[in-house]
């Protein structure tokens, strides 16, 4: 059999990073999220393009979805180099999903289903270690000692766009850009719909009978 090639949405909040690390390791597969790329490049100077901001992280401070031309460079590169994948924050318009078709054949969509206001709640309690990136939830998910990762001992922080304004703009934005890639996806068949609102555990095993179902299928 190939290599899975797996795609995961959800609104932000929706547990995809928390869920994709399961993924990757049960399936052997990359993941590869456009997210941390822009946080691993968000001081990148992109003046030249003449866009609103000079670097990513303008874009993601604000709330707002970086550029197609950007984000999809980095993407490409990054599917280039995976031997399977789980994708995490793209498609996020249907734009994306027309530059994905042209370099990826996904295996299947899964989408996580989850209410704004536990997004919000899930939002602005996730802290994420500076050093390793592992992420964690002051009510849901705490570390064993406050501000520090259990993983490898680095400073946890919250994440700028985590602040409750701009998580207000971001979910704005999934539902006027990322919604239809749901919809887009619902139609031609791709998409499997989990629960992403029971415990981490409950839903990894919703996720894990979908992505097996679907890969058998
Ligand atoms: P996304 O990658 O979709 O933005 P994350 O995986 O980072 O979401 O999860 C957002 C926050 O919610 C994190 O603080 C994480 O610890 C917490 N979280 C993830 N899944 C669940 C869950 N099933 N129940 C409660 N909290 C969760
Ligand atoms: P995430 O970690 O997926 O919540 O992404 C954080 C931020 O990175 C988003 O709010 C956007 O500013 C940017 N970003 C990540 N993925 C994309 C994408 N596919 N298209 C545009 N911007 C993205």
């Amino acid at each position: 059999m190939s290599d899975p090639e797996i795609v995961i949405m959800g609104a932000p909040g929706a547990g995809k990073g928390t869920q994709s690390d399961h993924i990757a390791e049960e399936f052997d597969v990359d993941h590869v999220s456009t997210g941390d790329a822009f946080r691993a490049n968000k001081d990148m100077d992109i003046s030249d393009l003449g866009l609103e901001y000079d670097t990513p992280a303008g874009f993601m401070d604000a709330g707002e979805l970086v550029p197609d031309e950007v984000v999809n460079e980095i993407l490409r590169a990054a599917l280039e180099d995976a031997d399977g994948y789980v994708l995490d924050g793209y498609p996020r318009n249907l734009a994306q999903v027309e530059y994905l078709d042209s370099v990826a054949d996904p295996d299947v969509v899964l989408y996580l289903e989850v209410d704004e206001d536990v997004l919000t709640e899930r939002l602005t309690g996730r802290r994420v270690c500076s050093e390793c990136g592992a992420t964690y939830h002051v009510d849901f998910d705490p570390p064993e000692e406050e501000g520090v990762c259990d993983v490898c001992g680095g400073d946890l922080y919250q994440r700028e766009d985590d602040q409750p304004d701009t998580v207000k703009e971001r979910i704005r934005v999934y539902r006027d850009e990322t919604a239809p890639v749901v919809d887009h996806y619902d139609d031609t068949g791709l998409l499997v719909r989990v629960d992403g609102e029971g415990t981490p555990d409950e839903v990894w095993a919703d996720l894990r009978a979908a992505i097996e179902d679907a890969l058998e299928g």
